[in-house]
């Protein structure tokens, strides 16, 4: 599995429709500062599910959703698409591109679309649930998180490895098993 591309609509400060193609393998994002390189992976955790604004760096939801600047209107609603492939079969579904998909109107209703039908979020925090992806895992790291990783205790640091490595929750289910 990897990320094939990020289309936003109306996020941050992505007014217009933005298509960021990406490679298997490694990827870089660079531009000047405030160039939005950072509202990239906020899309990239949005769309995963996060409910937090402040892991978006923002005050409230609404913030994710384009404002205006002085040569365009604020826009009502913000839609970022995450396209993966699964030709791998990594996720389980049947698909192997597979599209999720999260909009957020200024009224605050908001939706979640998979491969263009309507989803609950739950949904979609089931099918990354095995694939390392998803909030609350380490997949994405911040610009401030990195030094509390740095200066964390080495029982704290192993547990992120062992998230990251995907061992974590090969650990919860044999715990559950045991108190069962
Ligand atoms: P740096 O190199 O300093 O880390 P960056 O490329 O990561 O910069 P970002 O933090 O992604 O930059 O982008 C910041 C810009 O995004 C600011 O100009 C800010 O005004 C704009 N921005 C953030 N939210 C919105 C919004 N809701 N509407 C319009 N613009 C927004
Ligand atoms: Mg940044």
């Amino acid at each position: 599995m990897y990320l094939k591309s990020l289309v936003l609509k109306g996020f941050k400060s992505f007014a217009d429709r933005s298509v960021l193609p990406f490679e298997p393998g490694l990827n870089a994002v660079v531009g000047p500062n405030g160039s939005g390189k950072s509202n990239i992976s906020d899309a990239v955790l949005w769309v995963l599910g996060e409910r937090n604004a402040k892991h978006l760096r923002g005050q409230a939801m609404e913030d994710v959703i384009f404002a205006g600047s002085t040569a365009r209107k604020a826009v009502g609603v913000a839609e970022v698409d995450l396209v993966l492939d699964n030709t791998d079969g990594t996720l389980p579904v049947d698909f192997s591109e597979v599209v999720l998909t999260r909009r957020l109107y200024r009224t605050g209703e908001s939706e979640y679309l998979i491969n263009g039908a309507v989803s609950r979020r739950l949904d979609v925090l089931d099918i990354l649930h095995d694939s390392g992806l998803g909030t609350g895992t380490h997949s994405i790291i911040s610009q401030g998180s990195l030094d509390s990783i740095l200066q964390s205790r080495p029982e704290d640091r192993r547990a992120l490895v062992e998230e990251a490595a995907g061992v974590l929750k090969h650990k919860q289910r044999k715990a559950k098993s045991e108190r069962k």
